[in-house]
Formats: structure tokens, C-alpha cells, sequence
């Protein structure tokens, strides 16, 4: 066998690349591609924040290759196509590719497999390269999925993982295979993070060795900031999930065992999408919500989306969002909290914003985390209701990231930011900020008589 191509897709790195390393087994020569597939730009979910990412990662993973004697091939266009062409310009006989679980990934995959068939060429998939145990490896009795975390969680603990791969120190690819230039882009976010794999690796080891054995304490701590910032690393695969949870777990401590199960979430959600496919747009348990939507909560939605809703924590990180195209977790939680049941919206549209902004927009974290918060998903009390008053008390006690991301409150000191609605009349006629957009008790209200209905 001569030649191989390498098919990346959310597994932008070198270091730990099971197609890679079986590509260059078995092959003198390999083109590593990337095609920048016109169906994801055609489905919405090309943003500029997620663009400028890649970008840096398709620039980064060239140089990783340049500097062991190879180069990245870029190609637009339709994916099944360019990938078919390439395989013959090349006079390859074999695609390496990683598995996938979204209902779009799996129907070109198999689009995918066909066409290659049909000219002579195997396609090789392989699992474990962007999860770190492969959906459906687990399974409960009785079902093809696990639809609770601890149990899944159980399982996933005493799983064996694959051993992580090195890079390799060679990569000798084919003259005549012509690329585009890898593409450049800008992100919307003034204060996006730069991408690509030297960055992941960096942010990686720094975290085991100065983030992680404070996790556990300080996860939840939203002026701290001291999660790990991974996120849009493990959807891009710059970093590998495998080589995260080895490393993590050699770093030892509680703050590895936290920061561990973490990551486990992303494969839970995974193995349930891949089983669920339709739960990336429908309920997974329906609750028999009428929603709110567009049409009749228009301006809600808006002072939402815009960080006005006059709930501090709430629009602090709405507005962090739009800054940085990332958003602390516990943000996450209660600002999801606050659209879909304080205001009773439709989780899909708090979803959608969201994919428009997050450097680390992945479907099926993104949707099924909102799908959690909204009680159609996996979460076992889905009638729950975060108050952002008090979690803002709990979780940003001294007001330090209220202030930091509402400069209209900037001059409250501490926690007394929180209820500006509290402070002196005089005082509070000098603020330019929004009374709030509803009562905390009137939202309550509103969610438990649709939930009785269910
Ligand atoms: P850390 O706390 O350092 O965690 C390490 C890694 O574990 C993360 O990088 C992530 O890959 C994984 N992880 C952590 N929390 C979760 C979780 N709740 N569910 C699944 N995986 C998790 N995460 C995304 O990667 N993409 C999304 O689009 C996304 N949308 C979300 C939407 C909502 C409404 C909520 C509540 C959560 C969402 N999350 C999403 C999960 C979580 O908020 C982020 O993964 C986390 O904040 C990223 O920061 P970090 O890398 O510092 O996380």
C-alpha cells in the first residue's frame, strides 16, 4: 500500500491521532486533509467565533506539519467530493477518519463510504479519537443508552482506555495533491481565544500544573476562573479526550477526580446523541411545554440575548458570552435557567444563541446541557429553578464578576451589586441600568402552572 489520506474533521492535532498513526503504518505516503465542508456552512453553523478558531488550528496543524516534512492539504466545497478527488489525485487506496455522532456526521460518513467504495478506496473509521470512550461502548441493560449521569459515570470510570499516541516524527506527503491556503478568519468576540494545537498542548499542561488541584473548590467560583478552559479545544480535538483524562488522572488529587468527571460528561452526552440523534432540535422527555417564543416574547428575548435583563448575574454573563464567545459553566446554568424558566422561552432559541457565540459551540453539549436545565433531558428534578439572586450571592459572593463584565454597576461594592433594585432611590436614578424585567416569584408562578399541566 502507497498512499493514505488522512481525513481530519474535529481532531485538528498531531499528538494522540489514531488515523494518523494507522495511516503512516500502513502507508508510504499520506495526505492529511481538511475540507471545509459547504453543508456546515449551509446549516448556520460555520460562525465567525468558531471560524477564527479553526483558522488558527488549520495554521497551527500545517506547521506541525511542515515540520516533520509534510503539509496540510485544504480544500471547500462538498465534503464526499473533495475528499473522493483528492483520494485520486493522490492514487490513495484508503481514508482514516474519526467516528462522529451527530445525524449529520453519521449520514456524509456513510455518503462518504459509498462513493469511495464505488472508486475502489476503504474507508477506515475510528472511534475513541474525539470522546474518550466511544458512544455505545456502555450501554444499561435493557436500553442502547444511558439516560442518567451516575450510573453512566460508574461505568465510564472502571472503562480501560486506549493508551495515548505520540506525534509522529515524519509525515512524507505526495506531490501533486493542490491545497488552498489554510483559510484566515476573524471572530466577532474582541477577547476570543486563540486556537490551535501548541496552544491546547500549553493550556493543557499549565492547567495540570497550576489549575487543576484547586478544581474541586473553585470550579463554580465565577470571578475565579478557574476551570480548565479546554472546552473549545476538545471540540476542536486539539487536545485529545483520551490523553486529557490519562494526564489528569496522573496529576492525582481531588481536583482531578472532579475535573475527570467533568469530561466525562462530554461522553455521556455523546453516547445519548449518537442513540438520540433527534435530540439535538427535539425534547428528549417532553414535558408538554408551550413555550414562549420569537413571536411572543420578542423583547424578553432581546434584553436577554443583550445582557439588560436588570438581573446582574444574569447579563454579567450574557455579556461575557458576547465578549469572549465563552461563558463560564455555572453562567451557563443560570442564564439558561433565567430564558427558559423564568421567562418560559423555548430552549432551542437560548440554544441557538449560544451556538452563535461559543468558541466551543458543540451540538451535542450545547443542546443537551439546555435540554438539561430545561427538564426535557437527562436531569433527574427537571422542575428545578436556579434563582440568579441567590446564586449570585453563592457563586460571586464579593460582586468581583458582576462588576467586572456590568460597568454601569461598577461603583456598587460588594455583594450589594447584586439587588440594585434595593439601593436608595437617589442612588439608583444615577445608574444607567434596567429595573428588572420581571418579578423572580411571577416567572416561578408562570413555570409551575405550565409543569402542572404536564
Ligand atoms: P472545565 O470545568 O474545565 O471542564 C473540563 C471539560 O469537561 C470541559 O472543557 C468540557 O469539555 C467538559 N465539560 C465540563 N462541563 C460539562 C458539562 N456540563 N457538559 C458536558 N461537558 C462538560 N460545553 C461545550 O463544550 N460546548 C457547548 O456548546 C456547551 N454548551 C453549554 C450550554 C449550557 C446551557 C450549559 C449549562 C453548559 C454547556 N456546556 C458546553 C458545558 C460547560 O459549560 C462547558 O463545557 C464548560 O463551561 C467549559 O469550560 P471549561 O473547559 O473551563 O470546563
Amino acid at each position: 500500500m502507497n498512499v493514505s489520506v488522512v481525513l481530519f474533521t474535529s481532531d485538528l492535532r498531531l499528538h494522540d491521532h489514531p488515523p494518523l498513526h494507522a495511516a503512516l503504518d500502513g502507508a508510504r505516503e499520506v495526505v492529511p486533509l481538511f475540507v471545509r465542508d459547504r453543508a456546515v456552512d449551509a446549516a448556520g453553523f460555520a460562525v465567525p467565533n468558531r471560524l477564527a478558531f479553526l483558522a488558527d488550528c488549520l495554521r497551527d496543524l500545517d506547521a506541525g506539519l511542515r515540520e516533520r516534512g509534510g503539509r496540510l492539504v485544504v480544500r471547500s466545497g462538498e465534503l464526499v467530493r473533495e475528499v473522493c478527488r483528492a483520494a485520486a489525485e493522490a492514487g490513495a487506496d484508503e481514508v482514516h477518519m474519526s467516528a462522529d455522532v451527530s445525524a449529520y456526521a453519521k449520514r456524509r460518513e456513510e455518503r462518504l463510504r459509498r462513493a469511495l467504495e464505488a472508486e475502489g478506496v476503504r474507508l477506515h473509521v475510528h472511534d475513541a479519537v474525539t470522546t474518550a470512550v466511544t458512544p455505545g461502548v456502555l450501554t444499561p441493560s435493557g436500553s442502547d443508552h444511558f439516560a442518567v449521569f451516575t450510573p453512566y459515570y460508574r461505568h465510564w470510570s472502571q472503562k480501560r482506555l486506549r493508551d495515548a499516541l505520540g506525534a509522529p516524527r515524519t509525515v512524507r506527503v505526495p506531490d501533486g495533491v493542490g491545497s488552498e491556503e489554510p483559510p484566515s478568519y476573524k471572530g466577532i468576540s474582541a477577547g476570543l481565544a486563540p486556537g490551535g494545537e501548541t496552544e491546547g498542548r500549553r493550556r493543557l499542561t499549565a492547567w495540570l500544573r497550576h489549575g487543576i488541584a484547586a478544581y474541586e473548590d473553585r470550579h463554580d467560583d465565577l470571578a475565579g476562573d478557574a476551570t480548565s478552559r479546554l472546552s473549545p479545544h476538545l471540540h476542536f480535538g486539539t487536545v485529545s479526550a483520551v490523553e486529557v483524562v490519562h494526564r489528569a488522572r496522573a496529576a492525582g488529587g481531588p481536583g482531578a477526580g472532579a475535573f475527570v468527571r467533568q469530561v466525562a460528561w462530554r461522553d455521556f452526552h455523546r453516547q445519548l446523541l449518537a442513540a438520540r440523534p433527534d435530540a439535538s432540535t427535539a425534547d428528549y422527555r417532553t414535558r408538554h411545554d408551550r413555550w414562549r417564543t420569537e413571536r411572543t416574547a420578542r423583547e424578553d428575548i432581546e434584553a436577554w440575548r443583550e445582557g439588560r435583563t436588570g438581573y446582574p448575574v444574569v447579563d454579567a454573563a450574557m455579556r461575557q458570552l458576547r465578549h469572549e464567545g465563552w461563558m463560564h459553566n455555572r453562567g451557563r446554568l443560570l442564564t439558561a435557567s433565567f430564558l427558559v424558566k423564568t421567562l418560559y422561552v423555548d430552549w432551542r432559541i437560548g440554544a441557538r444563541h449560544f451556538l452563535q457565540l461559543l468558541v466551543d459551540g458543540d451540538v451535542a453539549n450545547n443542546q443537551l446541557n439546555w435540554q438539561w436545565v430545561a427538564g426535557t433531558g437527562t436531569d433527574t428534578r427537571p422542575n428545578r429553578v436556579l434563582n440568579p439572586v441567590i446564586q449570585a450571592k453563592r457563586y460571586d459572593p464579593h460582586g468581583t464578576y458582576v462588576r467586572r463584565w456590568v460597568p454601569e454597576l461598577a461603583r456598587i461594592e460588594g455583594a450589594a451589586v447584586h439587588e440594585p433594585w434595593k439601593l436608595p432611590e437617589l442612588e439608583r436614578a444615577t445608574l444607567d441600568y434596567p429595573d428588572p424585567l420581571i418579578e423572580l416569584a411571577e416567572g416561578l408562578a408562570r413555570f409551575r402552572r405550565a409543569r402542572e399541566r404536564d
